[in-house]
């Protein structure tokens, strides 16, 4: 049984742990950088990234993880998650991880647009469209070429990306009961085990 960690330092871990258990994966809730040790993989959840970003820096996550990542470990972002690991942001705030190629810009739909829901065509991923739910999402405003488009919007932009062992999307699958990507992120942890 595969072992991924969900960051349990603020947001919404815990739908990503109820998920992961459905599909028969220990769960660990990370608090202490010490915890990354007993893991296979790893999901930073959505919430506030700048709060996210500063628990991690207080508790001292930031060179365990950037370690862990580069001996292979995979990490999932979603929403918060991924201005977490972004390489850059086009905001002041929060100092990314530095861990994932890509630029992100949080809060891209402004508040007319600050939460929707659209269905989207997903790579890696079979059956029908993806219904994907967003919420005060971030979007990728660029990425270097080891970076590959999962999935994107209609506009063109892209929400879910992939690097190597690497996952971030835009938005919340865990506020769904459509298992696929968190299925996929099994499959990649199991790969790369
Ligand atoms: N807008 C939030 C941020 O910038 C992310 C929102 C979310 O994770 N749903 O951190």
């Amino acid at each position: 049984m595969p072992n991924i960690g969900v960051l349990a330092i603020q947001g919404d871990f815990l739908e990503h742990k109820q998920v992961l258990e459905q599909l028969d994966v220990k769960v660990p809730e990370i608090r202490l950088p010490g915890e990354l040790d007993g893991i296979d993989g790893l999901i930073i959840p959505g919430g506030e990234s700048t709060t996210i970003v500063q628990l991690i820096d207080i508790y001292g996550f930031r060179p365990v993880l950037a370690d862990k990542v580069k001996s292979g470990m995979p990490v999932w972002g979603t929403c918060a998650g991924m201005i977490a690991i972004a390489n850059n942001l086009t905001d002041k705030r929060p100092e990314p991880l530095h861990l994932m190629d890509i630029e992100v810009s949080r809060n891209a739909f402004g508040r007319q647009a600050d939460s929707f829901e659209e269905d989207l065509d997903v790579e890696d991923i079979e059956g029908p469209p993806f219904h994907a739910v967003f919420i005060r999402a971030p979007v990728v405003n660029s990425m270097g070429e080891g970076v590959k488009t999962l999935a994107k919007l209609r506009d063109g932009r892209p929400v879910a990306v992939r690097q190597g062992a690497m996952l971030a999307t835009s938005f919340h699958p865990e506020l769904t009961t459509d298992y696929r990507i968190h299925d996929l992120f099994k499959r990649i942890v199991e790969n790369s085990a």
